[in-house]
């Protein structure tokens, strides 16, 4: 359920729906908990969504080779038990804990009240980094994501960037778009190099040592202004501009909450503990020695962190919450 309530009361709120705290939403069905979700991204997924749907990810136990979008659709089909209210495109902001209830603000206002908080915000609000000339321009052919294609059938698309997202989009968009033109600022990429490959092998037209100077038309977009490093300026037909410039992480508000962190992570024990009561982390977040940042093992975090967490909301509760297989 996508809500929108201004207030929410749950056992168990969850900061970031990517992968960890995904798999955290189906445990906390699994030991009896209510369960919340916040993310500040408008879609589930974290990273794996943003970033790299289209990929393929070789190293998740039981899947030997699943698209990043598929891995999600399952997480999100598994996390379906614990009947998870999500509360998307919402950042969470405030925190205060009073005895037994912790007390999260979001940037709209909303307030959710949690017995226990597991964080798993990964590398934090992250925000696409934006396009000097496409200012004003959003919901008017440009957007910072591709996570569908269908609806780039037949139009004209320019993708702005040199990384993995870049030639991903371009590749993939490839067989459906009129046309593709990628312009990149230099003339050399960040992105996996079978994928550059099969970019210049392909229709798609690349344009190096220039960037996108304007974009044209009078509602929507319907050309793009293409200038070279020399000064030449070019025109290209374009009902759709992808700005895949990269993101910025942003960790400034959890920083304000009196969490100890480690640079950019958060110190936890071996039951995922944070140094505040009743918060948990898991998932890229975290940090502890030895800690290796995938999403196997954010996993096996989370589910440390939500059977410690059913402790704290029910201390006569057992950590080991028993063999899902028995259930079934
Ligand atoms: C290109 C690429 C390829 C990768 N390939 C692999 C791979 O093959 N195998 C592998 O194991 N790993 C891979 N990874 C790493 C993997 O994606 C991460 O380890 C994983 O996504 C971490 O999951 P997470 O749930 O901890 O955090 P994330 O996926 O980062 O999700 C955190 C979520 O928290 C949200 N958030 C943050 N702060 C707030 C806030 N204050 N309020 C609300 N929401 C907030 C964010 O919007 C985000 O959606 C790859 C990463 C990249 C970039």
């Amino acid at each position: 359920m996508v809500g929108d309530p201004a207030e929410v009361d749950t056992d168990l709120l969850i900061v970031g729906a990517g992968p960890a705290g995904l798999f955290g939403a189906y445990y906390a069905g699994f030991r009896g908990l209510s369960v919340t979700l916040v993310d500040s991204l408008p879609e589930l997924g974290g990273q794996v969504s943003a970033l790299y749907p289209e990929k393929l990810i070789l190293d998740v136990a039981g899947f030997p080779a699943i698209k990043g979008r598929e891995l999600v659709e399952q997480m999100v089909e598994q996390a379906a038990s614990a009947k998870p209210t999500y509360l998307l495109g919402r950042t969470a902001t405030k925190l205060s804990i009073d005895d037994d209830v912790v007390t999260m603000g979001l940037d709209d206002g909303a307030l959710v009240r949690a017995k226990v908080v597991i964080i798993t915000a990964g590398i934090g609000k992250f925000t696409p980094r934006p396009l000097p000339a496409g200012e004003g321009w959003e919901d008017r052919g440009l957007v910072f994501f591709v996570p569908s294609f269908a609806e780039y059938a037949g139009r004209d698309v320019v993708i702005v960037g040199g990384g993995d997202s870049a030639f991903d989009w371009a590749h993939s968009l490839e067989s459906i778009a009129k046309s593709i033109t990628l312009v990149h600022r230099r003339d050399k990429f960040r992105a996996h190099q079978a994928t550059v490959d099969a970019v210049l092998a392909g229709s798609t037209e690349v344009i190096t040592q220039a960037q996108v100077t304007a974009l044209q038309g009078e509602h929507h977009v319907e050309a793009v202004e293409i200038t070279t490093n020399d000064g030449e300026v070019s025109t290209r037909p374009a009902q759709s501009v992808v700005a895949a410039l990269g993101f910025v992480a942003d960790l400034s508000a959890m920083q304000e909450w009196g969490i100890e962190f480690d640079k950019r992570h958060i110190k936890v024990d071996t039951a995922m503990r944070t140094n505040l009561p009743r918060v948990f982390a898991a998932g890229d977040i975290t940090e502890y020695d030895g800690k290796v940042r995938l999403i196997a093992v954010g996993f096996g975090e989370v589910a440390t962190a939500v059977n410690n967490a059913a402790v704290t909301v029910d201390p006569d509760a057992h950590v080991f919450p028993g063999h899902s297989s028995e259930g079934s």
